[in-house]
C-alpha cells in the first residue's frame, strides 16, 4: 500500500487504469488526505524527477551538476598547489565525494523536505533550515580555500621551502577536496531547499504542519484505543482535549478527557483524564491515566431530555443535578456543579471544565 504524503497513514489506488472501485482511492484511511496528486508525482518517470530537481525554478540544481567537476579547475594551478597539497589525491577525492553527496542528497530530496518542514515547526533543539546548512558549506568552502591559498601565497617568495610532508600534508590534501566539495554540498542544499519550496505549493505539507489535522488524527488514535480497552468502542468514546504542548522532536504531549458509558445504559458515565505523548505522525507513543477516574451520575429525566434534543450521538452529556438550575432551560446552555466541585459548562458542541 503507498502511504499518504501527510500522515504515512495508507491509502488505495484504483487497480487498473480508469477503475475508481476502490472505495475512495487516494484518500487516506486516517486523516482523510487526497493523495492524487502525490500519487501521480512519486510514480513519474525518473526523468520528470530529475528536471524538476536539477533543472526548474532557480537554477541550485544546475549549478551543483556543474560543480561535480569543478575540482579539475585545480589542475591549472596543480604546479603552485602540489608544494602545499597533494593534488593527485585531492582532486579525485573531490571528485569521488561529490558524486556521492549529489547522488545521496538527490536520492533524500523529501526526506529533506520534511526535514525542512520540521526545522520551522519544532520548538528548541538543533535543526537548522536547509538554507542554513548551504550557507555553512558555502563558507567553509571559502574558509578552507582562502587557507589554502594563503599557505601557497606564503611559499611563493620563499625558494627554500620544502614540500609539506606527514600529517599536515594529508590535513591540505583533506582541506583541498572538502573546498570543492562544500561548494556542491551548498549549491545541492539550496537546490533541495527550492524543490521543498516547490512541493510546500504543490502538495499537502505533512501533517506535523497542520496542527489541527495532527490533533484530529490523535484524538481519533485515543477513542479507538480506549474504545477497544473498555468494549465501549460502538457506543462511542466522547474525547476532550484539554491541554497540548509540540514536543521537541515535531509530536505532541497532551492531556484529554474521555468520557464512556459507564454501566451500558447512560445512567453513569465515567470520565478520566489521559496524558498522552504522541509522535510528529500522530502515532499514540504513551498513554497513561491522569489521577483517578470520576463517576458521574446522569438523572433518567435529563438523560432522556439529552436524547429528545439529539445530542445523545457521543454518548450523551455529562449531567448533575442542581436544584437551582431551571429545569425550563435548554440542556446545552446549563452549568451544573459535580460531586468533585467541576462545574461543568454543556453547550451544543463542546464541554468546557472549569476549576
Ligand atoms: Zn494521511
Amino acid at each position: 500500500m503507498p502511504l499518504c504524503v501527510s500522515c504515512r497513514g495508507e491509502y488505495q489506488v484504483p487497480t487498473r487504469a480508469g477503475q475508481e472501485t476502490a472505495e475512495q482511492p487516494f484518500l487516506c484511511t486516517r486523516c482523510g488526505q487526497n493523495n492524487q496528486r502525490w500519487h501521480e508525482w512519486e510514480t513519474a518517470r525518473f526523468g520528470t524527477h530529475f528536471g524538476r530537481f536539477f533543472f526548474r525554478g532557480i537554477p541550485w540544481g544546475l549549478l551543483a551538476l556543474g560543480s561535480f567537476l569543478l575540482p579539475v579547475v585545480a589542475l591549472a594551478a596543480a604546479d603552485a598547489i602540489t608544494p602545499v597539497a597533494s593534488v593527485r589525491i585531492g582532486i579525485p577525492l573531490a571528485i569521488l565525494l561529490n558524486f556521492v553527496n549529489i547522488a545521496l542528497l538527490y536520492a533524500l530530496k523529501d526526506s529533506l523536505w520534511r526535514y525542512d518542514v520540521l526545522s520551522q515547526v519544532k520548538r528548541g533543539g538543533f535543526r537548522p533550515p536547509l538554507y542554513a546548512w548551504a550557507v555553512t558549506f558555502f563558507v567553509l568552502a571559502l574558509v578552507f580555500g582562502l587557507a589554502l591559498v594563503f599557505m601557497i601565497e606564503a611559499r611563493a617568495g620563499d625558494t627554500e621551502a620544502r614540500p609539506t610532508e606527514g600529517l599536515v600534508r594529508v590535513l591540505t590534501t583533506v582541506m583541498l577536496a572538502l573546498t570543492f566539495v562544500n561548494v556542491t554540498l551548498s549549491a545541492m542544499f539550496m537546490a533541495a531547499h527550492d524543490y521543498g519550496r516547490w512541493l510546500d505549493r504543490e502538495m499537502p505539507q505533512p501533517i506535523y504542519a497542520q496542527e489541527s489535522r495532527l490533533l484530529r488524527v490523535i484524538e481519533d488514535g485515543v477513542r479507538d484505543r480506549i474504545g477497544q480497552a473498555t468494549g465501549r468502542a460502538e457506543q462511542g468514546v466522547a474525547v476532550t482535549i484539554v491541554d497540548i504542548e509540540r514536543t521537541r522532536d515535531g509530536g505532541v504531549d497532551l492531556v484529554v478527557s474521555a468520557e464512556i458509558d459507564a454501566d451500558g445504559n447512560g445512567s453513569l458515565k465515567k470520565l478520566q483524564y489521559w496524558k498522552i505523548t504522541a509522535d510528529r505522525w500522530g502515532r499514540l507513543r504513551k498513554m497513561s491515566p491522569e489521577g483517578p477516574p470520576q463517576y458521574i451520575e446522569v438523572p433518567a429525566q435529563d438523560t432522556a431530555g439529552a436524547q429528545r434534543s439529539g445530542e445523545s450521538g457521543d454518548g450523551g452529556h455529562i449531567v448533575v443535578t442542581d436544584e437551582e438550575t431551571e429545569k425550563s432551560e435548554p440542556l446545552w446552555e446549563r452549568t451544573f456543579k459535580t460531586s468533585s466541585e467541576t462545574t461543568v459548562a454543556i453547550d451544543s458542541s463542546s464541554r468546557y471544565w472549569m476549576e
